[in-house]
């Protein structure tokens, strides 16, 4: 199906073969290996599957069927990843043809239009639109910024549809945000698809390029309300907003972190007349909530120059009332320590560090640096200081993450009373039956 359209099949499986889009593959599944499909999990582990009939290519639709013959669903397969099949339906009845994809398109745009101060009609409004699994489509994300789309394709199943995913994403996200978009940028640049035989992609994919930088308006946490349609105004800074830099080109991720969008605003709530300190700070964005919410010094450190060249942009064009922001290009660990031997303080600091842990084998080094960093932050609080930390490991649980945590605030001497627990925008939604969906979580504790 390497063209990316699946043609439309009458009827049920086999009724028409002729215009049948896969040359009758079938996955059977081994007997006693049916429980997590009919649990509606959407990954097939190729240990779960007895055989293939027919030769699907990868990307390919195929019927997948119970040992005792039971029609489950189709699944897109691709024999070069260890997950050989991603669940798409489960109806076996019904073909998975363009009015398929362009109706679980239409579903996802259709929650985000139901989320409360998402402001999906701001004309720089920025969320996920479709977060893969939990949106029943597994290895797709499409991420909106402004007039644009960022589509990342992280399976076969995915790829060799993307053309078409990209223009009816285009089509459908221009009914569903009230205006037309601008254009589709492909983001494919990312280690998991080394995992289904596929090489990096990027580019445009429909539409018109995307500017270097694009400007994303945030509400601020004390916002009334963020989910009307803008007044006409002056472009820089509205009340009760903010703005966000935005390269997708070669930002991280598809440009920016979506998931903490609600944390950045939430966070930024207790930074009034605090010395802020914002670790893993990539663009900024928690830094430019903290400081617009009142906070009366500002410290950032990340790793990455462009990301902080980026931080200083947003940092000028806001033009806040506080003295004037410091940018340390650094390693956290070391800057941390650094500041510890001198004996700095701060009276809130957020770590956001990026993900430590690809695997189980991983979780106890990823354990050892979690608490190390949180240790090293705990020293720089003064009494009565906020700690904002997160993991968006998706390997350490929740619980797990609160029992490193009390383990680092033993071990730096300090009690930490937890006042938030925090966790993805609901842009980001889990489903029950894909609970790995869950993959970020934060707390936000005051220090004794
Ligand atoms: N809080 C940010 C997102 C942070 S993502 C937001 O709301 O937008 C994690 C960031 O950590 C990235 O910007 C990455 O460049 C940075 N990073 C990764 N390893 C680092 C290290 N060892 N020291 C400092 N920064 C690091």
């Amino acid at each position: 199906m390497a063209q990316g359209l699946d043609p439309p099949i009458a009827g049920a499986y086999g009724c028409r073969m002729s215009s049948y889009p896969i040359n009758g593959a079938v996955l059977h599944l081994k007997p006693g290996r049916d429980k997590p499909v009919r649990g509606r999990h959407p990954w097939i582990f190729s240990g779960a599957v007895a055989r293939m009939e027919g030769a699907p290519a990868p990307g390919d639709l195929a019927m997948v069927r119970a040992a005792d013959g039971q029609s489950l669903g189709w699944a897109t397969v691709n024999d070069r990843s260890q997950i050989l099949g991603r669940m798409l339906s489960w109806e076996p009845e019904a073909p998975v043809d363009e009015a398929f994809w362009r109706g679980r398109l239409g579903e996802a745009m259709g929650l985000r239009a139901a989320l409360p101060d998402l402001g999906l009609r701001r004309e720089d409004g920025a969320c996920r639109l479709v977060n893969a699994e939990s949106d029943g489509l597994p290895g797709l994300v499409i991420d909106r910024y402004g007039p644009y789309l960022v589509l990342q394709a992280l399976t076969a199943g995915i790829d060799v549809r993307k053309a078409a995913l990209a223009r009816w994403a285009a089509e459908l996200w221009a009914e569903a945000g009230g205006r037309a978009c601008a254009g589709v940028y492909e983001r494919s640049d990312v280690d998991v698809r080394a995992k289904e035989g596929l090489a990096e992609a990027v580019g445009p994919l429909w539409g018109e390029a995307a500017p270097d930088v694009l400007w994303i308006r945030e509400p601020l946490g004390r916002a009334a309300s963020d989910a009307t349609v803008d007044p006409p105004q002056a472009e820089s800074l509205k009340p009760g907003t903010v703005l966000l830099p935005v390269d997708i080109r070669s930002g991280h991720k598809t440009g920016a972190y979506l998931d903490q969008a609600d944390n950045r605003r939430r966070v930024a709530r207790y930074a009034a007349g605090r010395r802020v300190l914002n670790v893993f700070s990539y663009t900024g964005g928690f830094g430019l909530h903290a400081a617009a919410g009142g906070a009366a010094a500002l410290t950032q450190v990340d790793s990455s120059g462009p990301a902080l060249a980026l931080a200083a942009q947003a940092l000028a064009r806001a033009d806040l009332p506080i003295a004037a922001p410091e940018l340390v290009e650094a390693d956290a660990f070391q800057q941390l320590r650094r500041w510890r031997d001198e004996g700095r303080s701060f009276d809130m600091i957020v770590l956001d560090p990026p993900k430590f842990v690809m695997n189980a084998g991983q979780l106890a080094k990823a354990a050892r640096a979690y608490k190390d960093i949180n240790l090293l932050a705990l020293k720089l609080l003064d009494r009565g200081g906020i700690l904002a930390t997160f993991s968006c490991s998706g390997l350490v649980s929740a619980e797990f993450f609160q029992q490193i945590l009390h383990g680092a605030a033993l071990d730096a001497g300090r009690d930490l009373a937890i006042l938030e627990r925090l966790g993805q925008g609901a842009d980001h939604p889990v489903r029950l039956s894909f609970p790995e969906g869950a993959y970020l979580k934060g707390i936000l504790g005051r220090v004794a």
